[in-house]
């Protein structure tokens, strides 16, 4: 029942149950390729949210730990910058192929620590795998352009590494957001710094085992621990040329303005607040096998979680199947048998969620499904609750304007597919959204008309596939959204465009006069 332990030298083993861990061992560091123990005396504790049993402790790393890192990253970076695309592209296919054999392993280990069940947390690996399969076409993304200027001239462009980058990850997809990075900022050859979540990153320990089998060279990858502390060291530190941040608002907006000071090029992706419009027209058990399932999948701590319905016209007298449809899910531990969702991530966003449900009591909407208190017999202490759908919303009330996230469905009313464009629009985020209609032209009008990221027709969750890139809008993405993760604009942001204009032979090098004059066409 216990899958084999990550290495020798991570003392983590991940198993496949609940059961209490009966000796905790502290999450080491990944340094030039080996796993090391902080001298810290400064842990975060990481309990099981499906328990509250203690898993590890996650060390606050020191700054000289930290800055070792980053020089390891910088004394890598002379050597795999000057690698070719090729080679680096050998050491990818083989990342692939270790990230498929361990995809158990690393599933284990995002149920246990951040509570999803196992079938989800292997389509969080499956997410972040596709970004590496994609990272492979590198040497047709980095080619340059060139271009004969004039008769004896030419410029081309060529696309170069930044140098040391940094990642810095949430809790909530504990491989794929690391592998949103991780490819793409190696294989454009960049030396990479990751920070995963202190709350979960046991995914990224394992991970980093795998760089090590892949044949990444020594400091390519350093994986450091921390909170606060550890961004702000990042944000500071001089030889990090780029941030890549996943998270939410509060702590995105920081890091991008922080680090945008301090002259680093930042990606930013934030905090949503996900709509689904459905039409009366719409194919009404697929949309309501959709919206279950994106509300409440991953207890909705998803960025793309359809965490809000908008109901055109009669759809609303859908609700009650809908509702039927989400009492039926299984609450339960993320190992057993069945389970639906898990648990939320800690006792604090528990109270959160909670919070925010009697906010909407309060504040006069109607509360059709209530998931509090909701715990499994066998997981009396988890951080539980279930399915919960509240009705006759308004945007003025709190639990429509925050982002909740969990497994909380908020349903307003409105009569017209303007009306619905309207009011997606007037909501600051704009991650994604999702319209189901069966026709054509409301799809059209929808897609042409809504100010979000991403689009779904009849698509609950459509995040794009790495082929193409992870596009947010408004409040869901800084910088407005100038750039975006993976595909070619994640290649583009990784790398530093230099533009060569060469003259070869001239009929000026014979002439005895200079010209002072700017050259004009000829
Ligand atoms: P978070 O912002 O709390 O944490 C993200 C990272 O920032 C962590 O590594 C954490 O250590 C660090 N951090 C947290 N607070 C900080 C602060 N005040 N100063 C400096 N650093 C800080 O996010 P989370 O709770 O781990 O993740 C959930 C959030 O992430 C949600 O808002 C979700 O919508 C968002 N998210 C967005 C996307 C997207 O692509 N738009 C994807 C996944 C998650």
């Amino acid at each position: 029942r216990h899958l084999k332990p990550v290495a020798a030298a991570v003392a983590q083993s991940y198993p496949t149950t609940h059961e209490k861990i009966a000796k905790v061992e502290n999450t080491p560091y990944f340094l030039n390729n080996q796993f090391v123990q902080s001298k810290t005396d400064k842990y975060i504790d990481l309990p099981d949210p499906a328990t509250n049993n203690l898993v590890t402790r996650v060390p606050q790393m020191t700054d000289a730990e930290m800055e070792a890192a980053v020089e390891s990253a910088e004394l890598a970076f002379k050597s795999w910058k000057n690698t070719t695309v090729l080679h680096r592209q050998q050491i990818m296919f083989r990342f692939v192929q270790l990230i498929k054999d361990n995809m158990d392993r690393l599933a284990a280990s995002i149920t246990l620590e951040q509570g999803k069940t196992f079938a989800d947390a292997k389509g969080d690996v499956l997410r972040g795998l596709q970004v590496a399969e994609a990272a492979v076409g590198a040497p047709e993304l980095l080619k340059g352009e060139v271009l004969e200027v004039a008769k004896d001239m030419e410029t081309r462009s060529y696309r170069e590494p930044l140098g040391v980058v940094a990642a810095i990850c949430p809790f909530n997809f504990p491989a794929m957001i690391p592998l949103w990075c991780i490819p793409i900022a190696t294989i454009t050859g960049n030396t990479l710094i990751l920070k995963p979540s202190e709350r979960d990153p046991g995914a990224a320990m394992i991970l980093s085992e795998l760089v090590q089998q892949a044949g990444f060279p020594d400091g390519v990858v350093n994986v450091i621990h921390g909170a606060h502390r550890t961004v702000d060291f990042i944000l500071d530190a001089p030889a990090i040329k780029a941030i890549s941040f996943v998270g939410g608002n509060k702590a995105g907006e920081y890091i991008f303005s922080r680090g945008s000071a301090n002259g680093k090029r930042v990606q930013a992706n934030l905090g949503a607040k996900n709509h689904a419009a459905v039409l009366p027209d719409a194919n009404k058990n697929h949309f309501i096998n959709s919206v279950v399932g994106a509300a409440f999948g991953a207890a909705g701590q998803r960025c793309m979680a359809l965490s809000t319905l908008v109901m055109v016209g009669e759809t609303k007298e859908w609700l009650p199947e809908i509702a039927e449809r989400a009492r039926a899910l299984q609450v339960n531990g993320g190992f057993e048998e069945g389970a639906d969702l898990g648990p939320v991530i800690s006792k604090q966003s528990l109270e959160r969620i909670e919070h925010l449900i009697s906010t909407a009591e309060k504040e006069g909407a109607t509360i059709l499904l209530d998931g509090r208190g909701q715990a499994p017999a066998k997981y009396p202490d988890g951080n539980w609750i279930g399915p919960t759908i509240i009705t006759n919303v308004t945007p003025e009330m709190t639990c429509y304007k925050e982002e909740i996230f969990g497994p909380v469905l908020v349903c307003l009313n409105v009569e017209t597919i303007d009306d619905a464009i309207e009011l997606i629009n007037n909501n600051e985020y704009g991650n994604g959204t999702a319209i189901f209609t069966r026709s054509g032209s409301t799809a059209e009008t929808f897609r042409r008309n809504i100010e979000a990221g991403q689009i779904g027709i009849n698509v609950p969750i459509p995040v794009p596939l790495p082929m193409f890139s992870f596009t947010g809008n408004k409040k869901s993405i800084a910088g407005g959204g100038a750039s975006t993760f993976y595909g070619r604009p994640g290649i583009n942001f990784y790398t530093q465009l230099k533009t060569v204009t060469a003259l070869w032979q001239s009929a000026d090098a014979v002439a005895k006069k200079a010209s002072v004059h700017m050259p004009t066409l000829q």
